[in-house]
């Protein structure tokens, strides 16, 4: 079957409107209608080739929520009409230890929604700036939020269970002060989901202007991070940071905010490496410097279901299909509250190509 898309052709070309397969499902597919597709920071990185080796058509896409259309023979767990959410992950080798512990996302056979090995033409996943998409159903989750809010819950499929993963990880909950640095897609759900945790949350950005909004989103503190007095304040304070800045920067400057045995865990993935931190920062308090990637499936399905019991869902700006060029630059701007979701209906009205 043919369906619509948003893609790009190469690196240095705008994304445009495309015409892609998907596979009739399988036994054990599920076919989604698309309503909503989160933006997340990784598909501009991913559509430049800024992580380099990016395959082309690329059609981004990971934050996935719709309907199922049909389901293959062998599925029993959803029906045609369920609300569901596809994430960062389309596929895995099933068999290893990681996929045996719910952990696909550490796979060494893991596929992602886009830019992933598969049958499929062309060869590469292609993500959820499209119409439809076909999923094994052991990578579909369910969404139990109300249909009214389906477009704000997209971006927990990405922003949602990569930084929910590292606050349970690392055991977050009451008594403990959290940092999260940098309020953007990822940032801003960081912020809500610590704090629904129970944990006291101080919010490091570099935008003076977003000091109010970080505090409605749940921060009990705000600091300015290029206000080096502000951050001094916080010297040996905090047990735990979550790093979401997309750029290379100074570690040190956060490493020294930990207390004795606190960790600092980086999901941000920025094109080019942070400067290395000073190794007295981490030995002198036996502190943590850690990263962590996205999060499995069973953990995502945890995630959706905290974040329908708390109302969490995240802060969004929807765009149609044809602003996504624009709203990429955006994005490179820190000029978002705090995540654009595409409303795929806009997609039938672009030309296909
Ligand atoms: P985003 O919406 O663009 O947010 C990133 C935030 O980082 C910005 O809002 C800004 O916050 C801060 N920032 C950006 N450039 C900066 C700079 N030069 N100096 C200091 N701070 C800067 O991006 P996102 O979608 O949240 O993604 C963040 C990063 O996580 C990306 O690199 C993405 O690829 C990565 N990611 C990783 C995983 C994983 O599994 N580990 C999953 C998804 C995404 P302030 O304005 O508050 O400073
Ligand atoms: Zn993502
Ligand atoms: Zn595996």
């Amino acid at each position: 079957m043919t369906v619509k898309a948003y893609g790009a052709y190469a690196s240095d070309r705008p994304l445009q409107p495309l015409e892609i397969a998907r596979r009739a499902p399988g036994a054990h597919d599920v076919q989604i209608g698309i309503a909503y597709c989160g933006v997340c920071h990784s598909d501009l990185h991913q559509v430049r080739s800024e992580w380099a080796g990016t395959l082309y058509p690329c059609v981004p896409g990971h934050e996935i929520v719709g309907r199922v259309v049909a389901v293959g023979a062998q599925v029993s767990a959803f029906q045609a009409g369920d609300l569901v959410g596809v994430g960062c992950i389309v596929d895995s080798c099933r068999h290893c230890q990681d996929c045996d512990e719910g952990l696909e996302n550490y796979c060494g056979h893991m596929v992602g929604t886009y830019n992933g090995p598969t049958e499929d033409a062309p060869g590469h996943t292609l993500g959820g700036y499209s119409q439809q998409i076909v999923v094994h159903e052991r990578y579909v989750l369910r969404v139990r939020h109300p249909q009214g809010q389906l477009a704000a819950v997209a971006p927990l499929l990405c922003a949602g269970i990569t930084t929910y993963s590292p606050l349970r990880h690392w055991k977050v909950g009451p008594g403990h002060r959290v940092g999260v640095v940098g309020i953007g897609g990822l940032g801003h759900l960081g912020i809500k989901l610590a704090h629904a945790m129970g944990a006291h949350v101080v919010a490091f950005t570099t935008s003076e202007s977003k000091r109010a909004a970080a505090l409605s989103l749940g921060a009990n503190e705000v600091v300015v991070s290029r206000h080096p007095q502000e951050m001094a304040a916080h010297a040996n304070s905090l047990d735990f940071i979550l790093n979401t800045v997309a750029a290379p920067h100074d570690l040190d400057a956060f490493l020294r905010l930990l207390r004795r045995d606190g960790a600092m865990t980086l999901v941000g993935a920025p094109a080019s490496p942070h400067p290395s931190p000073n190794v007295f920062n981490l030995i002198m308090k036996r502190r943590t410097l850690a990263g962590s990637l996205i999060g499995g499936i069973p953990e995502t399905q945890e995630m959706l279901d905290f974040c329908a019991e708390h109302g969490i869902v995240a802060d969004i700006e929807l765009i149609r299909a044809d602003e996504i060029n624009t709203a990429y630059e955006r994005m490179l701007k820190g000029d978002v509250q705090y995540r654009f979701v595409i409303d795929i209906a806009t997609l039938a009205e672009s030309a296909g190509a």
